[in-house]
C-alpha cells in the first residue's frame, strides 16, 4: 500500500471503480481506492436489477444516462471486458390518472433530450408485452432504446482498466478515519495503514455518511433494504420479454437468462442496514408478482436476496465537491439507479477534481448545498 496519493477514494463499488478508472485515463496515476469488503461488488453493486434506462423526469439524469449510455456502447471495445448491454426497452405500465399526467410530461422531456421514448396505450401495452395482464393499466411509456447491463462486468471492467493505468485497488481495507488538517483533507487511515492525501472521495454508497461523521460532515444518505427474486427456467419465454416496471406498485420483472428477475420496492421500509430478506414482503411480493405476471405462479425461485438503496431526501446523488472541508468530494446516495450512472459520474468526478468543476455535465443540481439552499429537483421516476 502506498503512504501518500494524490487521490484516495473510500469505497469500492461502481462509484469508486469509476472514478478511479477516469482519473487514471487522465494522467493522475496515484490514485488509491480503499473497498472494505473482502472482495469487489459486494455493495449494492452486486446486488441490483442491471437496469439501464434514459426514462427519468429530470434533466440532469436523462444527460447522465446519454453519456453513461454512450460509455458502454464502446466499453467492451475500449475496456477489453464484455458487459451484456441489451437493449429490451422499458415499458412503464401505469394505472393513475396523475402518474400518466406526469409521465407524458417526462415523455416531452426526454424527447427534447433526443430519447425516443414514447407514450402507450393499454392496447400497445399488451401488444408489447402480452404475457402481462393489464388489468386496472389506464397507459404507460415505452423507449425501445432502454434496456440491461451486467453489474459485474461493468465494474470488473473499471476495475481491472483503472489498475492497468497505474492506480490502487485494495479490498479488506476499511477505512476507520479521515484526518483534516487546517481545515483540508490530511490523511486515511485504515486499520493497518495511514495514507497521506489532499484529496478523498467519498463512494461509500449506503455507507457514505458514516465516512461524513468522520469529518463532521453530514450527509443526507439512508441505507433502505431493497428485495429481489430470480426463477429458473421459464419454458418459451422469449428473447426480447422486455424490462417491464408497475409503477404504482414498485413492482418490476425482466427476463434473466431462462427465466424472470423480479422486484417489488417497499415504500414503508425504514433506514436500516438489514439486508436479511423480509418474509413477509417477500410473500406480498411473489403474489402481487403472479397476477401481474400469470406465468411466474408455475415458476420456481432460484435465488433471493436484499441490498440496499443509497436514499437522499430528493431522491437524486450527491455529487461533487463538499465545501466544508477542503480537497473533500462525493459520489454517492444515487437512491437506487446508481449502476446505470456509474460511467458518466466517474468521468465527471474526475473533472471535478482535476478541473476544479465537472464539465461534460453541470453538475449543480446535484450539489450538497442544495439541501441547505432549499432547491432541489427531486426525481420522479423511482421505482
Ligand atoms: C435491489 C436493488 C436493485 C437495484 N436496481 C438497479 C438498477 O436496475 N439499475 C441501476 O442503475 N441501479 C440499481 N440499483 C442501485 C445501484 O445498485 C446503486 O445505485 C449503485 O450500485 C451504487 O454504487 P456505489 O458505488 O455508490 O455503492 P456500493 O456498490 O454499495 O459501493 C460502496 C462500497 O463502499 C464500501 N464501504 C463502505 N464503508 C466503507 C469504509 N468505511 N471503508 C471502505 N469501504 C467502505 C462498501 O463495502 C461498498 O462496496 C439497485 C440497488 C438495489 C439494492
Amino acid at each position: 500500500m502506498p503512504n501518500t496519493a494524490d487521490v484516495v477514494i473510500v469505497g469500492g463499488g461502481i462509484m469508486g471503480a469509476s472514478t478511479a478508472y477516469h482519473l487514471a485515463k487522465r494522467g493522475c496515476k496515484s490514485v488509491v481506492v480503499l473497498e472494505a469488503g473482502e472482495m469487489f461488488g459486494l455493495g449494492s453493486t452486486g446486488l441490483n436489477a442491471g437496469g439501464v434506462r434514459y426514462q427519468f423526469a429530470s434533466p440532469v439524469n436523462i444527460e447522465l444516462s446519454k453519456l453513461s449510455f454512450g460509455m458502454m456502447e464502446r466499453f467492451a471495445d475500449e475496456m477489453d471486458q464484455q458487459i451484456g448491454l441489451r437493449r429490451c426497452g422499458y415499458l412503464f405500465m401505469l394505472d393513475q390518472a396523475a402518474d400518466l399526467e406526469q409521465f407524458r410530461r417526462n415523455v416531452a422531456l426526454q424527447n427534447a433530450h433526443g430519447v425516443p421514448s414514447r407514450v402507450v396505450t393499454t392496447e400497445e401495452i399488451a401488444a408489447l408485452a402480452p404475457e402481462v395482464d393489464v388489468t386496472g393499466i389506464i397507459g404507460g411509456t415505452w423507449c425501445p432504446a432502454d434496456g440491461l447491463v451486467d453489474p459485474h462486468g461493468l465494474l470488473q471492467g473499471y476495475i481491472s482498466n483503472a489498475r492497468r493505468l497505474g492506480a490502487t485497488l485494495r479490498t479488506g481495507a476499511r477505512v476507520d478515519a479521515v484526518e483534516v488538517a487546517d481545515g483540508r483533507v490530511a490523511a486515511v487511515r485504515t486499520k493497518d495503514d495511514l495514507i497521506a492525501t489532499a484529496n478523498v472521495v467519498i463512494a461509500a454508497g449506503p455507507w457514505s455518511a458514516s465516512i461524513g461523521e468522520m469529518v463532521g460532515v453530514e450527509i443526507p444518505i439512508d441505507p433502505i433494504r431493497r428485495q429481489i427474486a430470480v426463477t429458473g427456467p421459464i419454458p418459451g419465454l422469449r428473447p426480447d420479454f422486455p424490462f417491464v416496471i408497475d409503477f404504482s406498485r414498485s413492482l418490476y420483472f425482466h427476463r434473466e437468462g431462462p427465466g424472470i428477475l423480479t422486484g417489488k420496492s417497499n415504500n414503508d421500509e425504514l433506514a436500516s442496514f438489514d439486508t436479511s430478506v423480509d418474509q413477509e414482503w417477500r410473500l406480498r411480493h411473489f403474489e402481487e408478482a403472479a397476477q401481474r405476471l400469470p406465468l411466474l405462479a408455475e415458476a420456481e425461485i432460484s435465488a433471493e436476496w436484499a441490498g440496499l438503496y443509497e436514499v437522499t431526501p430528493d431522491d437524486q446523488p450527491i455529487l461533487g465537491r463538499l465545501p466544508e472541508v477542503g480537497g473533500l468530494f462525493i459520489c454517492a446516495g444515487f437512491s437506487g439507479h446508481g449502476l446505470m450512472h456509474g460511467p458518466a459520474s466517474g468521468l465527471l468526478m474526475a473533472e471535478e477534481i482535476l478541473d476544479d468543476r465537472a464539465r461534460t455535465i453541470d453538475i449543480d443540481p446535484l450539489r450538497w448545498e442544495r439541501f441547505a439552499s432549499g432547491v432541489s429537483v427531486g426525481e420522479y421516476n423511482v421505482v
